[in-house]
């Protein structure tokens, strides 16, 4: 059968390569993307960039730069087009408008139609052919809750439109009906999580909620006019969530009877075998059959990369074999269940529907109970190959507007032209048997995209719902243990201290985390005296041993990760995703610590004849770790833990309105064996016992991370040479920043919004990276302005504990009313185009924008560190990154663009610590993406990086003279 379908999906077939002269430019395009990988590449990202650019020198220009790339191997025809001298000169414009009209012609073939008229004639045309339809509407990712609900309202009117079209359509017995069953004419296929801008499998409930009062109404709306609904399936995250609602639904009284509903399989999940056999578990349940989809699935790049970046297990198969094969055992489970699930066999690989077709035969499965789904443009003869052998068939077909196709685009640009993919393969010329040999996995190959030198630990997976469970008790436990009282840790025993004080949780500042005591200058000295003790067997003890404490330590956070995030979210008010991946930052600060010093540890040997020379590092002594509340965790972790693995004696002394979290910390220390006096936890005021312990004689080293005002301060106050005092005073000062994104006109919007919105409300901004400014070019400056307000207007702000929360409080009062100081002013210097009610029984304060701000603005100069954003407008990107480079600081800083001269000219040109390209500016990762400042942002090396141990030591060179009496052992000599 399978031969036979091959046959037919061949005929009249124009290979490629001889008849490449002929061929029209969409075709030559795909065809020599398909012989270069370089270009591929290439092609696809100018291709994606292609609906934002306006103009036919734009156009040109880019062309010129994507394809003008070293890595392209052009073919000569491309070659003598993109050979012209400007951009705007004649050849450039006949460049661009034969390359976007090939690319228009290209989704043209995808996409079935850009307004309902041309859907309809794709409707009807299909008909004609004996093809069903399901449509699925493009649009731009939904980041508000506008879109939402626009989704929906666009979905009820297309059905509409639809049905009372379809009452002129002649009907066509193979397709709208079987067994003497009328099937729906009309199907939509929609995705769950458009249906809500804030879907989070770790707000299960709230998205629940949301999600499903929007699908009752279309569900109903659909019953009445008498059309289907299938569900598709989008990335695995959703995965869970999206079927645990689809079940709930589709068993509630009102819909349980339906039987013109679908959901979606992923055959290259390796969970999917799973889950069809717990659908067809449920659906025997239900008592009411409805369809599965089996398809392999669209997003592997994307769930590869994905999992790869975060350290997850990969949820698909690596090997595409392995796709292949339980492809065909999910058909033969849904085939030989046709009782309870209708299947729709999804897929454009011959040998894949000819196996269905087999099953489907030797069970006798009467006609209504599966059917054959091609996507539009993909499987045209192979569809009416199908056709032919009198099944089925159902054409998925996505309509809208190019510009926001380009991702669906894409992504059959991808499956067509991949080396793995069957159309592809079948335009080779591979022999038959190979093409439709069974499927034989070469077994689980591991994904080799990471060579990094160090393992990160990976975050919580909050899809994944026993994970979510286990949130949900660590914070019962700690609840339990709420209002208890830290002392401070000197000199191995906790001391009784005069004044006690109480830690608040910002979200809720009528309770009480922790009592914290606050030690007395005395009791400040009397741990120095106990460091001094300390010091001498600490520098001794071997560096091995130093790391296997810190090793210890990053284990035993693990175990205790969800508590210690749940810390976090009540101490300091953030959101647990953030709080999660805070932990995870503190246990790789340990681990990486301890193999950086094991590295420096080795030292260096500069031996000649006669003489050895060896560099080594020693520790410098007396280390004082001054952190602030804001990564309460992770920064009071790396910097002490750094402290203690180069060998120096530590002294620890958290911000006040976090020291119940970094009196965790020294418990963990505690138990992983650091001795006493090498490790002192020393809460106190910083304004007395943090200045009293930088001015300190025996002080060596002050790391210290915190405002711009205390930082300088410390590094002048070091530097005077104090009574007694021996050395002079090394200080790492990790301070503030005023970051900006530049967004220029080539940005991919959607991407743009979001990640703006997180870099700049994620955790209320009081990140030091946080983005506070925005320059945007003129000519999207008003779209880019109304999404970001629109989206920022569609956060859930509230407290930091509740899953739904993405904004929750500031840490005090203080910054409270000093952050609606700044936005007072504000609205003296510019626009306010947000600002949203919040509660008063925490100390909230609302996401704010501010539009057209001056770049001399006092908001748009200093730092707030508070969800206040300032959005710059600027007429060209020169200027966007003299803008940006205008300001005292330089931390982080951001571009969106897909414009590779300008993605150039911002790593050149853009002076800040830390530069990300079209992603979030926050959530650096340790040894990924060393962090740290200059200008007035700080002074040291990024933390997490390879120098940053350095500061921690004193390097020596010890020289030896080897010779006696002019003889000298020679190395390798007898
Ligand atoms: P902060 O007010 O400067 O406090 C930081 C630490 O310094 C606290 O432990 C504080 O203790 C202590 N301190 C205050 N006055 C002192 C003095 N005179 N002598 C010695 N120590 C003193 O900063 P924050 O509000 O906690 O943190 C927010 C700031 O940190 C922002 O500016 C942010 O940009 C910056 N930050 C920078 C980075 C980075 O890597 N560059 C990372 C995170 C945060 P008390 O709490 O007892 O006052």
């Amino acid at each position: 059968m399978a031969k036979q379908l091959l046959a037919a999906t061949r005929e009249n077939r124009s290979f490629f390569a001889s008849l490449r002269d002929q061929m029209r430019w969409d075709d030559k395009l795909l065809a020599w993307a398909m012989s270069n990988p370089g270009l591929r590449v290439q092609l696809f990202r100018f291709i994606d960039c292609l609906p934002a650019l306006h103009s036919k020198p734009e156009v040109a220009a880019h062309l010129q730069e994507y394809l003008g790339d070293e890595s392209v191997e052009l073919p000569a025809a491309l070659k003598g087009m993109l050979n012209f001298a400007t951009p705007d000169s004649m050849p450039g414009q006949v460049a661009a408008t034969t390359v976007s009209t090939a690319v228009e012609t290209l989704a043209h073939k995808y996409i079935s139609g850009e307004n309902i008229k041309e859907v309809l004639k794709t409707i009807e045309r299909l008909r004609k052919n004996k093809m069903a339809f399901t449509i699925d509407l493009l649009g731009e990712a939904v980041i508000t809750e506008a879109e939402a609900q626009s989704y929906l309202d666009r979905y009820l009117d297309l059905m509409a439109q639809l049905v009372a079209a379809s009452k002129k359509w002649t009907p066509v017995a193979a397709i709208d009906s079987a067994e003497g069953e009328t099937l729906s004419q009309v199907q939509v296929s929609v995705k769950l999580t458009a249906f809500y801008s804030q879907f989070d499998p770790l707000d299960a409930c709230g998205s629940e909620a949301k999600v499903s009062d929007r699908i009752r109404i279309l569900l109903r709306r659909a019953q009445e006019l008498g059309a289907a609904v299938h569900f598709d399936m989008e990335q695995y995250a959703y995965k869970d969530l999206t079927l645990s609602i689809l079940k709930k639904i589709l068993m509630e009284q009102e819909f349980r009877t339906r039987t013109d509903v679908g959901i979606t399989i992923q055959a290259y999940l390796r969970d999917s075998e799973r889950d069809t056999k717990d659908l067809i578990a449920w659906a025997k349940e239900r008592g009411y059959p409805l369809t599965i989809r089996l398809v392999k699935g669209a997003y592997w790049d994307q769930e590869t990369i994905k999992a790869a970046q975060k350290d997850w297990q990969q949820p698909v198969y690596n090997d595409k074999a392995a796709t292949d094969a339980n492809f065909e055992t999910i058909t033969q489970l849904l085939l030989e269940n046709h009782e309870y699930v209708y299947a729709a066999i999804g897929s454009h690989n011959v040998r894949s529907q000819a196996v269905a077709i087999a099953i489907a035969e030797t069970l006798n499965i009467p006609r209504r109970r599966f059917e054959m789904q091609v996507l539009y443009g993909m499987g045209d003869k192979l569809a009416s190959a199908l056709v032919a052998r009198g099944h089925r068939v159902r054409v998925y077909c996505p309509y809208g507007e190019l510009l926001p196709g380009m991702a669906y685009l894409i992504r059959r640009l991808l499956e067509n032209t991949a080396n793995s993919s069957f159309l592809r393969q079948s335009l080779e010329d591979r022999p038959v048997e190979e093409l439709l040999a069974p499927p034989i996995s070469k077994g689980d190959v591991p994904f080799a995209a990471n060579h990094a030198a160090f393992a990160n630990v990976a975050d919580t997976d909050y899809a994944d719902m026993e994970l979510r469970n286990t949130a949900q008790t660590a914070f019962a436990n700690v609840r339990q243990q709420l209002g208890k009282t830290y002392l401070p840790l000197i000199n191995g025993e906790y001391q009784q201290t005069e004044q006690i004080i109480d830690s608040v949780n910002p979200s809720k500042y009528s309770e009480i985390v922790g009592k914290v005591g606050l030690i007395s200058p005395e009791q400040a000295k009397a741990a120095m005296e106990a460091a001094k003790v300390a010091f001498p067997a600490w520098r001794r003890t071997p560096v091995k041993e130093r790391a296997d404490i810190l090793r210890k330590a990053a284990v035993l956070m693990e175990q205790k990760r969800a508590e210690l995030s749940a810390w976090i979210v009540l101490e300091v008010g953030k959101p647990v995703k953030e709080a999660d991946a805070e932990v995870s930052e503190a246990i790789d600060f340990c681990n990486y610590y301890a193999q950086e010093m094991e590295r420096l540890d080795k030292g260096y040997n500069y031996d000649i004849a006669g003489e050895t020379n060896r560099y080594i590092y020693q520790p410098r002594g007396i280390a004082v770790v001054i952190s602030p509340w804001n990564f309460p965790l992770a920064i009071a972790a790396g910097m002490t833990v750094a402290a203690l693995a180069t060998g120096n004696c530590t002294l620890l002394k958290p911000a006040e309105t976090s020291s119940v979290i970094a009196a965790k910390f020294a418990e963990i220390l505690v138990e992983a064996g650091i001795p006493k006096g090498v490790f002192q936890y020393v809460p106190g005021r910083g304004s007395t016992v943090g200045a009293y312990l930088v001015n300190h004689p025996d002080t060596h080293l002050i790391a210290f991370t915190g405002s711009q005002e205390v930082g300088c301060r410390i590094y002048a106050d070091a530097a005077i040479v104090q009574p007694g005092q021996k050395h002079l005073k090394r200080v790492i000062a990790e301070m503030g920043g005023k970051n900006g994104l530049i967004i220029d006109e080539s940005a991919d919007l959607d991407a743009a919004v979001v990640g703006v919105v997180q870099s700049a409300f994620g955790y209320s901004g009081q990140k030091c990276s946080a983005c506070s400014r925005v320059i945007v070019l003129e000519p999207i400056y008003d779209a880019f302005v109304q999404r970001l307000v629109e989206a920022t207007h569609s956060l859930n702000i509230g407290l930091a504990e509740s899953p739904s929360t993405q904004v929750g409080p500031v840490i005090d009062a203080n910054a409270r009313d000093r952050i609606k100081e700044y936005i007072e002013q504000g609205k003296k210097e510019a626009q306010a185009a947000l600002e949203i009610p919040v509660t008063d029984t925490g100390y909230f304060v609302s996401p704010t924008i501010f539009s057209n701000v001056a770049p001399t603005a006092a908001i748009a100069q200093e730092e707030i560190f508070g969800p206040v954003v300032a959005v710059i407008k600027v007429k060209d990107f020169n200027e966007a990154i003299a803008v940006a480079n205008g300001t005292n600081f330089a931390l982080t800083g951001g571009l969106y663009s897909r414009t590779p001269s300008h993605i150039q000219q911002a790593e050149q040109e853009f002076e800040v610590g830390n530069l990300y390209i079209n992603r979030t500016i926050t959530g650096a990762i340790v040894a990924r993406q060393p962090f740290g400042g200059f200008k007035m942002s700080g002074v040291g090396s990024k933390a997490g990086g390879p120098d940053y141990l350095l500061q921690f030591l004193e390097p020596r060179t010890i020289t030896e003279n080897i010779q006696r009496q002019g003889f000298a052992p020679i190395e390798g000599a007898e």
